[in-house]
């Protein structure tokens, strides 16, 4: 199975060698190019950043940093949440006043998992923060909100559809054995027709097929793979190459506007001559909802075949999975919905006498993460032991959650623990 990123040419050869030539849209070729006032909650649009640098660095034509930048430089928020990157493996967040982190950070790296909503908690409260959020990040966020440890109204969020990450550390393995290159070599990389281009400092590209990477566990994180969000209506402004048909492919981005403050941001941007951008065609959005489509019965199938139920298993089970517990915390850590801080029920009643194996503070979280785990899979990321904690999350959260239809952080609705009432319990 492969993320095909790029639909409008999905099928057809990626190309391997000299890499082609990424050209700004000639302007003869733009036509209806739209003002701020046009720009409308609902509207669905192709755009991208006016700088040509800016166009050719990022993942689909720059849209997103423009409309960061202007939102920076127009004092539409005090701060942006940035990658600042060291390698095409490896970035941290960083929260910026400057515009040029924000340029710096331009460009999609699909070989790093960020945790912004995560990172947003340490901030969020003193300042308004643009940041980017994949799906998954994005519903953590509003699973916070919900728990009312993030403000809704300090942040503006732009979302990336999202195929599914690769971890760093496993990519720069592959990258050395598969491809046959030095990960250092590696300057820039994209995903193009179902294929991982990676381009080297001497400018050539190498390209390997998302499907046979994955068929030897090399590709997409194991949760991305059964993922059941990938376009993020969930933020302001919903953004992907989805969508952009072949005159513009690599060269503009697709956005659904998806609130007022999203519209706002976009107005700003084409109004302050940051980003330009024409409505999308009707084949436009249809093809980007049928990509959604065949993505979500890829992530269907996949589920089936790697979620094992759990009521057929065994506590036993369960026991052999946990046994090289170290007790470290990292899980809870980095959970994006977890909202508790340190005064938490799964520390609480966790007594290392126990042993790992059994923990409470396992059995705890399971429970208590039903009604909000939204499949993110960082808890598996930073495993020392490597527990497949996420798979063992979903075999709790599936049957509540789709017995209530709740798709975690995708809209407003009341989490289903809170419903819960004493009188109902008796
Ligand atoms: C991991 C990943 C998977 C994607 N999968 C798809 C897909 O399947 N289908 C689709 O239509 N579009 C997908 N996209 C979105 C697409 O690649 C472009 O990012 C989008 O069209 C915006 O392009 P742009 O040129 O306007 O963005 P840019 O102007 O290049 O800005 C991109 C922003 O995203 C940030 N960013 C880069 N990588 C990450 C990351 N790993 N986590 C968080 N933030 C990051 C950058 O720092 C930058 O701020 C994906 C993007 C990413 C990062
Ligand atoms: S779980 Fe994976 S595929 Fe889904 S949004 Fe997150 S990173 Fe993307
Ligand atoms: S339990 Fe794991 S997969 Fe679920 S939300 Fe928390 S970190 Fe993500
Ligand atoms: S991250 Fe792994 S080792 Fe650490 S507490 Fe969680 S399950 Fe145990």
């Amino acid at each position: 199975m492969s993320a095909p990123e790029n639909a409008a040419q999905a099928g057809t050869p990626a190309p391997t060698g000299a890499p082609p030539e990424k050209k700004p849209p000639a302007p003869s070729a733009v036509g209806d190019l739209l003002k701020g006032s046009d720009i409308q909650v609902g509207g669905k649009y192709i755009g991208w950043s006016v700088r040509e640098d800016i166009r050719k660095a990022g993942g689909s034509g720059g849209l997103v940093t423009a409309v960061l930048a202007g939102a920076l430089e127009k004092g539409l928020v005090e701060h942006v949440l940035a990658l600042k990157k060291s390698s095409q493996y490896e970035a941290v967040s960083v929260l910026t006043s400057d515009v040029e982190d924000v340029y710096a950070s331009v460009g999609s790296m699909h070989m790093l998992v960020s945790n912004p909503g995560k990172h947003l908690r340490q901030f969020q409260n003193d300042a308004s923060i643009a940041l980017v959020v994949k799906p998954c990040d994005m519903r953590g966020i509003r699973e916070q909100q919900k728990r009312n440890v993030i403000d809704p109204d300090r942040i503006f969020t732009i979302g990336l559809n999202c195929g599914g990450t690769m971890m760093p550390y496993k990519m720069r393995r592959v990258t050395e054995e598969v491809y046959g290159v030095d990960p250092n070599d590696v300057r820039a990389e994209e995903i193009e027709k179902g294929k991982l281009i990676l381009e080297t400092a001497d400018g050539q590209h190498h390209a390997q097929s998302i499907e046979v990477l994955e068929e030897d566990n090399n590709g997409r994180r194991e949760n991305c793979r059964y993922c059941i969000v990938k376009i993020a209506t969930n933020s302001d402004l919903a953004c992907g190459n989805w969508g952009v048909m072949p005159d513009y492919s690599g060269k503009a981005t697709f956005v659904e506007v998806m609130t007022e403050k999203g519209a706002e941001f976009l107005r700003n941007a084409i109004d302050g001559g940051y980003a330009e951008a024409k409505m999308a065609s009707e084949p436009a959005e249809e093809a980007r909802s049928k990509v959604n489509g065949v993505m979500l019965k890829m992530s269907a199938k996949t589920k089936e075949q790697i979620i094992v139920p759990l009521h057929s298993q065994t506590f036993e089970a369960f026991k052999k999975e946990l046994v090289n517990c170290i007790n470290c915390g990292a899980c809870k850590t980095v959970c994006p919905p977890c909202a508790c801080g340190t005064e938490a029920k799964c520390t609480a009643f966790d007594d290392p006498a126990d042993g790992y194996d059994i923990s409470l503070f396992h059995m705890v979280r399971f429970l208590h993460l039903m009604d909000s785990c939204v499949s993110c899979g960082q808890c598996t990321d930073v495993c020392p032991a490597d527990i497949p904690l996420a798979n063992l999350y979903r075999k709790f959260a599936d049957p509540l959650q789709e017995e209530l239809n709740y798709v975690t952080g995708m809209d407003d609705r009341t989490p289903p623990f809170f419903e819960i009432k004493l009188e109902e319990m008796n």
